[in-house]
């Protein structure tokens, strides 16, 4: 099974092959600023599955919550974020769950930064939570 992520104009998208290896809830305030909402939830994808990128892209490189390097790959033209690179997950792809606009995407397993979550946000079932970043490799 295959699936799209594109941008809010569409200029930008990304194919990925098969089920996500892992779907990560992120309460961190940079996934805070990065998406202008309360949290941010990625889809992690090994590159081998990641069977096309096209569109124009721009790349901002930033360090995250937990010091190590981030960057985000985002449309040049309307600038949604739609995926990213980890310097902790070198061989993945983070996806923008919402780029996908795909009610029945596989729901997250994880919720990590809990330390900065909105008071208000409900960790879902069956998700494990992390004060931190948790222990996601
Ligand atoms: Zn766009
Ligand atoms: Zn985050």
């Amino acid at each position: 099974m295959s699936r799209t992520a594109q941008c809010s104009c569409g200029q930008l998208s990304v194919t990925v092959e098969g089920d996500p290896e892992l779907v990560v809830l992120c309460n961190c305030t940079e996934c805070q600023r990065r998406t202008g909402s309360a949290f941010g939830i990625g889809a992690y994808f090994k590159h081998e599955r990641v069977t096309d990128i096209s569109g124009e892209q721009t790349i901002f490189q930033r360090s995250s919550d937990s010091g190590r390097q981030a960057e985000a790959h985002f449309c040049s033209v309307c600038g949604t974020t739609v995926y990213w690179q980890l310097e902790m997950w070198p061989d993945r792809y983070g996806m923008a769950v919402g780029c996908f606009a795909d009610p029945n995407f596989p729901q997250p397993r994880a919720s990590v930064w809990s330390a900065t979550k909105h008071e208000w946000v409900r960790t879902p079932e069956d998700c494990r939570e992390f004060e931190d970043q948790g222990s996601r490799a």
